[in-house]
């Protein structure tokens, strides 16, 4: 057994894994791992996701927004390759789901060594197009009822899922959009540039326990042009909505923040 280890400004999380199952990639260096927290992707040297905590990532994107939709039938969902987001979504029973993802070969190889998406991906609702998310939401004439962006930690081909530009577009395109926006304690500068970037639209942060991302501790950003109050635990009963960890409990609680977070997102 070996560990592998990913790094954070002088900390480090260490996760034991027995093979390398997979090296390779053109637009980032993708590794899969055997590991003691079952398969594990790697991009760039950032954990990506493990199967054994990736449900409680996944469903804290997705159904936050999905819930505050009263009706997601159109879906879109820039990045993500892997397929886990995809899979929640669908509980919700669209009509369509469209996945933007850059690098072909995550998908690909996730399908082919790790496969979290259950299937989702295959599913005659999901349309995946290979491009640049930036691009896509610049040139699309579609309106969404729910956006999710599932990015990479901040790397070269992530960068543009940052900017003001983005996210204004993707609130013109959307009636509800969420991100996963990285750790406010080990990456305090990029969430800072995130609240600046997105300090023109209309959007709530919330957090959650994510074990295996830098402190356990994991941000999102919600943007709504359908305001943030609805009757969660109604739907989840409506809808048939299962997880392993989201509730409508969590939904409320994970919109309170710490004083220090409050105080970064005053800074602007
Ligand atoms: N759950 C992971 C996390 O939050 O750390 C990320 C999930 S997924 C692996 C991230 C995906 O975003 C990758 O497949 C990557 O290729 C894709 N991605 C990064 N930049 C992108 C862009 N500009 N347009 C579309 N997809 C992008």
């Amino acid at each position: 057994m070996e560990w592998f280890v990913e790094e954070h400004d002088g900390t480090a999380f260490m996760v034991r894994y027995d093979k390398k199952l997979y090296e390779g990639g053109k637009m980032q260096r993708i590794e899969i791992y055997s590991t003691s927290m079952g398969k594990m992707l790697v991009l760039d040297g950032k954990i990506q996701f493990t199967e054994a905590d990736e449900f409680i990532y996944h469903e804290m994107l997705v159904h936050v927004p999905m819930l505050l939709h009263p009706n997601p039938r159109k879906v879109l969902i820039i990045g993500g390759g892997d397929g886990g987001g995809v899979r929640e979504a669908l509980k919700h029973s669209p009509d369509e789901i469209t996945m933007v993802e850059i690098d072909r070969m995550v998908v690909e190889k996730c399908r082919e060594y790790i496969g979290i998406d259950a299937g989702a991906l295959d599913d005659d609702r999901v349309n995946v197009i290979y491009e640049d998310g930036m691009k896509f939401v610049e040139e699309t004439e579609e309106r969404y009822d729910v956006l999710i962006i599932d990015g990479t930690d901040p790397n070269m081909i992530s960068q543009p899922l940052e900017t003001a530009r983005f996210f204004e577009r993707c609130h013109e395109i959307s009636d509800v959009f969420s991100s996963q926006t990285q750790s406010p304690f080990f990456q305090k500068d990029y969430f800072r540039a995130i609240v600046k970037n997105s300090s023109h639209i209309s959007r709530k942060f919330y957090i959650s326990y994510m074990p295996s991302y830098p402190s356990g501790m994991w941000s999102f950003m919600l943007s709504s042009r359908i305001g943030y109050e609805a009757d969660i635990e109604r739907r989840i009963e409506e809808r048939g909505i299962k997880t392993r960890h989201y509730n409508a409990s969590i939904h409320h609680a994970s919109f309170a923040l710490p004083e220090w977070m409050k105080e970064m997102l005053n800074e602007g």
